[in-house]
């Protein structure tokens, strides 16, 4: 029998934020992270089960119950330690990754509305001891294991799953080069989640980290443009994709190609990686009185705080309800804080222009929800003649991104499925020979600590490959 809260447990330690009204005018981030008491205090109320629920609901099984076992105890060096040992991007999924479907939502407490707040542990424990090297991110040990194997890997894209990828290897004694096609390495860390949910100190430690431990960065360097697969594997003994998901998905209405019509990943792209919230940036963006994002996933989330954060009025149009948005609950809290407006149970029709092509106005109509899809969600259904129109200067399309084809196209014999996603074993292995792939190149849009474990999966299959 699993162990069942009997005693009165105190109420969960509130993470301490800049108010709404300060943060929804700057870039800085908004959850300020718990101080040292706050996290012995929320650690304290841990049952510290017998058979952990919480480890059940970690994609890559961080040992939860005996690290925050240690912080309750105040040993934050052991606790750091133990997470190491199965995460190896701690500060980014502390941060970023949705406990309440993972780990919080198996928590046993989770009976009471109130269970532990893993993930602010995990990220005040990452953050107070931020690591200092690649090889200790991955062994848990400060021996750093130089290339000694004699072979080398490389690795297209920096997102997490290549990160972690190239981590592991290079702790394992393998030479690696991680080739990026823009001009800064972290994946979507960097060019799409904004600083005020992840610093970009926090992903440049861990990629420094990364430097020091031998692995060398390309930057600006194409994949299926600058070089081919083909040409890495003559110089390579095995090859990783982790090129993401970058391409975005569109309505099809009309409209969609007036100025002022974004897609997410460009606008996040333009504000997060080159800078456009500076007034003083080379490139800024477009000064704009009414967003509409059209969208309920946390990239639609973050768009519309950014598009706040510029100055504008902001809409969340979402065909479905309140209850339905994918986006994670405290994303969404969050934007309802800071004034974002949800235009939820609505959907884009038509985007419309003045006489210069500037968008004007979003035309949407009315839904209402039916029976259960295929997805197991409700299906929106249109309400006939229900068609209304938002002022509007600007839509940002946040709908979901798929495999950029780039590198398929350009591989003979790289096996793709019917998304568009990279076919790969349970090693991560493509159809060509010591040529592996992962994360959202294979699985679509999905989440970081998925990506991560990819990469550390491909990583091992490598690893016993080049050591046969
Ligand atoms: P990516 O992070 O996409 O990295 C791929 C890298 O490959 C990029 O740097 C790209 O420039 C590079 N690349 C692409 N093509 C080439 C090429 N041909 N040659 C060389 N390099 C190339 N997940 C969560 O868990 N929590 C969140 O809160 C969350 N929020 C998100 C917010 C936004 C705005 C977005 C877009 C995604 C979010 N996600 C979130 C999803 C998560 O970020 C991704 O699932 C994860 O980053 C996928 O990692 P990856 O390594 O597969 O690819
Ligand atoms: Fe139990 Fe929740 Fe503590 Fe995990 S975090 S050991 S499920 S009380």
């Amino acid at each position: 029998m699993e162990t069942k809260p009997k005693k009165t447990i105190a109420p969960r330690v509130d993470m301490p934020c800049q108010p709404a009204d300060v943060r929804a005018h700057n870039f800085d981030e908004v959850a300020t992270g718990y101080t040292k008491e706050m996290a012995m205090q929320e650690a304290s109320r841990c049952l510290q089960c017998k058979k952990p629920l919480c480890m059940k609901g970690c994609p890559v099984e961080v040992p939860i119950r005996d690290f925050i076992g240690e912080v309750a105890r105040g040993n934050f060096d052991a606790a750091y330690r133990i997470i190491k040992t199965t995460n190896s991007l701690p500060a980014v999924c502390g941060r970023v990754c949705p406990q309440e479907h993972q780990c919080e939502g198996k928590c046993i407490l989770n009976a009471k509305g109130q269970p532990i707040a893993i993930g602010r542990l995990e990220r005040f424990v990452a953050d107070t001891y931020i690591a200092t090297s690649a090889c200790e991110q991955v062994t848990g040990t400060n021996s750093c294991a130089m290339p000694v194997k004699g072979k080398k890997v490389a690795c297209i894209g920096s997102g997490p799953s290549s990160l972690t990828c190239a981590g592991v290897c290079a702790a394992n004694g393998l030479k690696v080069d991680v080739f990026e096609a823009l001009h800064e390495p972290g994946g979507v860390l960097i060019y799409g989640i904004p600083s005020f949910r992840l610093p970009k100190n926090v992903v440049a430690t861990e990629v420094d980290g990364l430097r020091r431990s031998g692995v060398d960065f390309h930057l600006n360097s194409v994949g299926g443009r600058t070089f081919t697969v083909d040409e890495l594997r003559k110089e390579y003994d095995a090859v990783f994709i982790g090129v993401g998901a970058g391409l975005p998905v569109f309505l099809g209405v009309p409209g969609e190609n007036l100025v002022g019509v974004f897609s997410a990943n460009e606008y996040l792209t333009r504000v997060n990686l080159m800078k456009a919230f500076r007034p003083d940036n080379p490139t800024p963006i477009q000064k704009v009185r009414r967003v509409a994002v059209v969208g309920g996933g946390n990239v639609a989330m973050d768009a519309a705080r950014c598009a706040k954060r510029l100055g504008a009025e902001v809409y969340v149009v979402y065909r479905r309800g309140m209850e339905e948005l994918p986006a994670r609950k405290e994303e969404v809290e969050h934007a309802e804080e800071e004034g974002i407006i949800f235009k939820t149970l609505n959907n884009p029709v038509e985007i419309l222009a003045d006489e210069n092509d500037n968008v004007n106005k979003i035309r949407c109509i009315k839904m209402e929800l039916g029976e259960p899809d295929a997805s197991g969600r409700r299906r929106p259904i249109e309400v006939p003649g229900s068609e209304f129109e938002l002022d509007v200067d600007c839509v940002i399309m946040a709908l979901g991104t798929s495999p950029n084809p780039l590198i398929k196209s350009t591989t003979k014999g790289l096996e793709i499925n019917k998304k568009g996603g990279i076919v790969v074993n349970e090693d991560g292995l493509t159809s060509r020979e010591h040529v592996y792939a992962g994360g959202d190149a294979v699985t679509g849009a999905a989440t970081v600590i998925l990506a991560m474990g990819a990469g550390k999966t491909a990583a091992k299959a490598i690893d016993e490959a080049l050591s046969k």
